[in-house]
């Protein structure tokens, strides 16, 4: 070990957190880390778990633009804008917007390739540490059409995911009925990309993970980070609500509320929320073999251990909003389209709901690296739709940043600089 041993502070308990806290400590450091609420529940909790290698495709696509309006008159689209939230998120709408040319999104599908692309090999020694090898699956992700055209029309992100060396297996209507004998007849085509996983628990992972974080040594710290206390660009001690905790590095891992402690740094991000929402079905009648998309509903279905899981949907709306649940229950309309065996009724009780944050940029590209007025605090969120997936990797630039050591994969398109 040829860096320094340091008192690490990581902000957050989501599986980003986890990640950073879990590397951090095969380099020595002691960890706490720092947690408002109950760990895993963030946006960690309810997300549809798939481990998409292939996950490169940025959300603002050439010709987003034009769908703005009907995202305001659908409250029940897949992607939604609250009329009430409409005064604050233009800026980060144009943002969304101009990140959507041709040569943007190549770059950022370059940038995002390393980052998921070694996910399971970035979790798998996490994941065996903490015995939690049994929550992560390889069968593959699923993208189904319910038109031939369907493909063509997402011609630009099956192109960017076979530039980065995403390989795709093509299925005709007979092809996708032996692989998924669940899925309705009226999808007629689909892509398998193989190397991709899945997390049967993500909030066991969270779980797991820290558990095994805190049996190496690490602690944590039941409190709200409020921002930090530097000695000229040396950090001293992280500020809480329940006073200060010293520290020679801090991870900001607060998923879609770090962007108070990148102001307190002096570091504005444009950080903004895309909501997301699931529903789930305890004891199904029927459940597709292998996490599957259905690309034009965007939405996906996930075998889980508790059930199975629709997942899906962005809702502009802000931190504070209270969920429509409404954009769920329509989950289970589309789910039931897409799994005719399900049953047309199911009782109350079977059925859970919930809302998460996404931490989102405007350009689909997480932030991490280290503050501009400390090298000593890195900032480590903003994955949006591929937290998940993204976290291991990100997790070991964190570890790689502290160290002071060059990171095994490019960052220069995460730079927290790069909306200065
Ligand atoms: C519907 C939906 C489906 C999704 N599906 C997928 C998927 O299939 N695959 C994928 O890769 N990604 C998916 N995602 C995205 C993924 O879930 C997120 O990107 C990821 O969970 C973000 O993790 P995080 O650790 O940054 O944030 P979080 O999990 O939100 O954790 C942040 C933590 O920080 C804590 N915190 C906040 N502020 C403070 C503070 N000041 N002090 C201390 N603690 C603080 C919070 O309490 C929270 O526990 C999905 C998201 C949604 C909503």
């Amino acid at each position: 070990m040829a860096h320094e041993v340091r008192r690490v502070c990581v902000i957050g308990a989501g599986i980003v957190g986890v990640c950073a806290a879990s590397w951090l400590q095969r380099d020595g450091h002691k960890v706490s880390i720092i947690e408002a609420a109950e760990p895993g529940r963030g946006a960690s909790y309810g997300n549809a778990g798939a481990l998409n290698a292939s996950s490169v495709t940025p959300v603002a696509m050439p010709g987003m633009l034009w769908n703005v309006p009907r995202w305001l008159f659908d409250p029940l689209g897949p992607l939604s804008l609250r009329w009430r939230y409409l005064p604050v998120i233009p800026p980060w709408l144009v943002r969304f917007v101009r990140a959507g040319t041709p040569e943007k999104v190549r770059a950022q599908a370059r940038a995002l390739r390393p980052l998921v692309g070694a996910t399971l090999e970035a979790l798998f020694p996490l994941a065996r540490d903490a015995g939690a090898e049994d929550l992560i699956h390889r069968l593959g992700h699923l993208y189904v059409y319910r038109t031939r055209q369907g493909p063509e029309r997402e011609r630009l992100a099956w192109e960017l995911r076979r530039a980065n060396g995403v390989e795709v297996d093509a299925f005709d209507a007979d092809g996708l009925r032996q692989l998924e004998p669940a899925l309705s007849r009226d999808y007629v085509c689909g892509l398998l990309v193989r190397e991709n996983g899945h997390v049967s628990n993500p909030l066991a992972l969270v779980q797991r993970l820290l558990a095994q974080v805190l049996r190496r040594g690490g602690e944590i710290v039941h409190a709200r980070a409020r921002g930090f206390r530097l000695d000229g660009r040396r950090l001293v001690a992280v500020h809480t609500d329940r006073g200060e905790i010293a520290a020679d590095a801090a991870v900001i891992c607060a998923g879609a509320w770090s962007k108070p402690l990148a102001r307190a740094l002096g570091e504005r991000i444009p950080l903004e929320t895309e909501r997301g929402y699931h529903l789930m079905i305890r004891d199904p009648e029927i459940t597709p073999r292998i996490p599957t998309a259905d690309a034009e509903g965007k939405f996906v279905a996930t075998p889980m251990d508790e059930g199975l899981r629709f997942a899906g949907t962005v809702e502009l709306a802000g931190l504070e909003a209270p969920p429509d649940w409404r954009r769920a229950r329509v989950l289970l309309e589309q789910g039931r389209r897409m799994l005719p065996g399900l049953a047309a009724e199911h009782p109350e009780e079977r059925l859970s709901v919930w809302m998460g944050h996404r931490p989102s940029l405007p350009d689909s590209l997480p932030v991490i690296g280290p503050s501009a007025a400390s090298p000593d605090v890195v900032h480590a969120y903003g994955h949006g739709h591929v937290g998940l997936t993204a976290a291991p990797m990100t997790g070991k630039i964190v570890a790689d940043l502290v160290a002071g050591r060059p990171p095994s994969i490019p960052i220069a398109a995460f730079a927290p600089t790069r909306f200065a």
